[in-house]
């Protein structure tokens, strides 16, 4: 009788006080990066019963969880060849296996004995870190026109009609308000992109300006200019940024394999044009692909997993995944001296803000990654 009593009359106390369900505050913690991180979660002011702090950033256990998700998971991602993944991972039902060097040390041994949470090494699943058979195909000689092939009979037809516009930005061009400059560039400067080649020209736009901005390394400062662009007819593009539904595992998946593509960095780029040259051959007017800043732009995680399965493949999560992906246009030709697209505005463009979203991670030594 007395027990309950007391127990009731502690959680009261805890109520009055305000801190109900914070297990832990912002000052419990050693590492600094953790510290400020937790500092971002705000609630009713406190005295912390761990550390006896007085503090307005108490976190429940869930709230724990999800600083822990943000800084262990998130902050350990190490992109492959092709494809990422954490190097750690946690979960309420594994013993604490991470021996990591300094303050954090302290703090993980305490998120175990206070939240029950057990951090492990991350051993991914292959297919996350770039083992998907058609990935592999596209990698050998023999297999890579077959699955080019397949790509461009799969992956959905999108059409841009005249009403839609986009924008290409540039960088010093010689005549600012002469319209043929925003045409892709003469044929002696192609081959150096993720899509062009000498022969295949290639314009490149976005919907998105900060995407254009990101991808060309525009910095501020730079004399930029933009051209808002349409097209003069229906446009056919075969669309890449598409989740495709698919029988089969990750390890079969047409849908990672191309994602990964875009995602990774030049060394994909001789498959990318060999890629688009094949579209342009089969009478398309280009592509709309992944770009590769989307996970930067929209925040997103690449190769998110439950239980070990792509979010990208369950029916419940596949508009969460379809909006990190932005997609950027690629146009065959000289689309503008070909008369496939019309400028309908020339603007200077000035980069008045940038903004970088930052959150903390764990420092791994090489030994332990
Ligand atoms: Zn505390």
């Amino acid at each position: 009788m007395f027990a309950i009593f007391s127990r009731t009359y502690r959680k009261l106390q805890a109520y009055w006080r305000g801190d109900q369900g914070a297990l832990l505050c912002s000052e419990c913690f050693q590492d600094h990066g953790l510290r400020m991180m937790a500092r971002d979660f705000h609630g009713k002011r406190i005295r912390c019963s761990r550390c006896g702090a007085t503090s307005t950033h108490g976190l429940t256990r869930e709230q724990l969880r999800d600083l822990c998700q943000t800084f262990f998971v998130r902050g350990s991602i190490m992109a492959a060849d092709y494809g990422a993944s954490p190097l750690i991972q946690f979960n309420d039902m594994r013993e604490n296996e991470l021996d990591v060097e300094g303050a954090i040390n302290v703090d993980i041994a305490l998120l175990h004995r206070v939240v029950g949470l057990g951090f492990f090494h991350y051993g991914p699943r292959l297919w996350m870190v770039g083992a998907v058979e058609p990935l592999r195909k596209l990698r050998t000689r023999r297999g890579r026109q077959p699955t080019i092939n397949r790509i461009l009979r799969t992956y959905p037809v999108r059409e841009i009609t005249p009403r839609e516009i986009f924008y290409r930005v540039r960088k010093a061009p010689a005549e600012p308000s002469d319209a043929a400059q925003y045409d892709a560039p003469p044929g002696e400067f192609s081959g150096s992109g993720r899509l062009d080649s000498p022969g295949n020209s290639i314009l490149y736009g976005s919907q998105d300006i900060e995407i254009c901005v990101h991808e060309c390394r525009f910095s501020a400062g730079d004399d930029l200019y933009v051209a808002t662009l349409a097209p003069t007819r229906t446009l056919r593009l075969v669309d890449l940024t598409e989740i495709l539904e698919e029988e089969g595992t990750e390890f079969d998946s047409l849908d990672l394999a191309v994602l990964m593509l875009f995602l990774a960095g030049s060394h994909a780029y001789e498959i990318t044009r060999e890629l688009a040259a094949s579209a342009r051959a089969k009478g398309f007017d280009g592509l709309i692909y992944p770009s590769y800043f989307s996970m930067l732009r929209t925040g997103g995680m690449p190769f998110e997993t439950m239980f070990g399965i792509s979010l990208r493949r369950m029916h419940q999560t596949r508009g969460y995944e379809k909006a990190k992906v932005i997609g950027n246009l690629a146009l065959f030709g000289h689309p503008v001296a070909d008369g496939m697209l019309r400028v309908v505005g020339i603007n200077r463009l000035v980069i008045s803000r940038v903004s970088y979203g930052t959150t903390f991670g764990p420092v791994m030594t090489p030994d332990q990654s």
